[in-house]
């Protein structure tokens, strides 16, 4: 078996089906959704109909929809756009964010704005005492993703959501690994705000949304000027053929999910039993039911996991989230769970997908075992 990809946290292929809806619009349907024209206004009913699926998608308005450049872009929309109609004040993160809110989140703090990051326990859930107690009377936010980009924990949005809400703050979600594979509904929810990235989700790279609800109505400041696209909220032209790529990658990731979430579960567990098989004493990370359905992340004690890795380029894999992979320490995430340096540092994250096997799973168990093996007997031999 050649070269099998289990990155699918990091990113996913684009869907056939995505892309052949995409395709008439780059060279047939390519005029400015903006202009009145013919051409024009073809784009625009293309964009409006993609607005309404990723709508769909998520139980929101088309309205409450602001197109943007992917999951940075929307994070950092969501905190910067709304902190910024304020005064410094303070605002909650949780300590397992994607560097897309953490480090929109630092740039703030050096703006003058307090914040604090609520630890998590064991699995990466949300402690939910330091949640409640954080609030001050000038917190204006608390953002907590909705499933972890490392470890697949998925939090309790809902309850997160109640609590701001009761200390007067607006709740957003970072819904990036979530959308597409577990159902989502913000109005049962409750949330004001909440992103999605198109290239998580089989849709293509470079567009994302955030949902900023309009009852009661959140209100941000763009963070850029131009042609007052988007209502406003996000200038510049809009990329019909990336927007009809998100709608449709949304519609197709809805329609397929309760299928599509049962069989990845499914392979999900074969691939933890036949890990556990091999190699008795692999440690799962993150909780095994609190999870999204793709996401499996494992540990073989004493197993340094980026040299597991090099050894075998016949597995895509990563240890951690792919936007912070340049840094070679343990994963933040990882060692949030109450790791030591060494266990964090075997920490292998194995992301399944719509277009994973079975085949490949046992092809994975068997190579990982292997790999594994062979690492020990070679320090074995060295005396390590
Ligand atoms: N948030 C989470 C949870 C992610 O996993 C990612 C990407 O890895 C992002 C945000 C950033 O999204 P994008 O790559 O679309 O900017």
């Amino acid at each position: 078996m050649k070269s099998v990809y289990f990155d699918h946290a990091a990113t996913t292929p684009v869907d056939r089906r995505v892309l052949e809806r995409m395709l008439p619009f780059f060279c047939e349907v390519y005029g400015n959704p903006s202009e009145l024209h013919k051409q024009g206004r073809e784009a625009r009913v293309a964009v409006d109909r993609a607005r309404v699926q990723v709508a769909a998608a998520i139980g929101a308005g088309d309205k409450e929809i602001v197109f943007t450049a992917g999951g940075t872009e929307s994070d950092n929309l969501a905190l910067f756009g709304y902190l910024q109609r304020f005064e410094p004040g303070h605002f909650i993160i949780g300590s397992i964010e994607h560097p897309a809110v953490m480090e929109a989140a630092r740039a703030l703090n050096r703006l003058g704005w307090a914040v604090d990051f609520i630890p998590v326990d064991e699995y990466g859930t949300i402690d939910l005492d330091a949640y409640e107690q954080a609030f001050r009377d000038d917190t204006r936010l608390a953002s907590v993703m909705f499933a972890n980009n490392v470890i697949g924990t998925i939090q309790p949005v809902a309850e997160l959501a109640r609590i701001a809400h009761e200390k007067g703050a607006v709740f957003h979600t970072d819904a990036v690994q979530a959308v597409g594979s577990v159902p989502i509904d913000v109005q049962a929810l409750g949330v004001d705000m909440l992103t999605i990235s198109g290239h998580k989700l089989y849709g293509p790279k470079g567009i994302g949304a955030l949902y900023v609800r309009r009852r009661p109505r959140v209100r941000l400041v763009p963070l850029f000027h131009g042609g007052g696209q988007e209502r406003g909220l996000r200038s510049g032209t809009l990329p019909t053929p990336l927007c009809v790529g998100l709608g449709a990658a949304a519609a197709i990731a809805a329609a397929a999910m309760a299928d599509e979430s049962a069989r990845l579960a499914r392979l999900a567990r074969r691939l933890l039993d036949g890990l556990r098989a091999a190699l008795p004493e692999t440690r799962l990370h993150g909780s095994l039911d609190r999870r999204i359905p793709g996401n499996l992340n494992v540990g073989f004690p004493g197993i340094d996991a980026d040299r597991l890795l090099a050894a075998l380029p016949e597995l895509s894999l990563s240890t951690g989230s792919a936007c912070s992979s340049a840094a070679v320490e343990p994963s933040y995430v990882i060692r949030a769970l109450g790791l030591a340096d060494a266990d964090a540092r075997a920490a292998l994250r194995i992301g399944l997908g719509r277009f994973t096997t079975e085949a490949e799973i046992d092809f994975a168990v068997e190579r990982l075992a292997a790999g594994v093996r062979s690492l020990r007997r070679a320090d074995a031999a060295a005396g390590a």
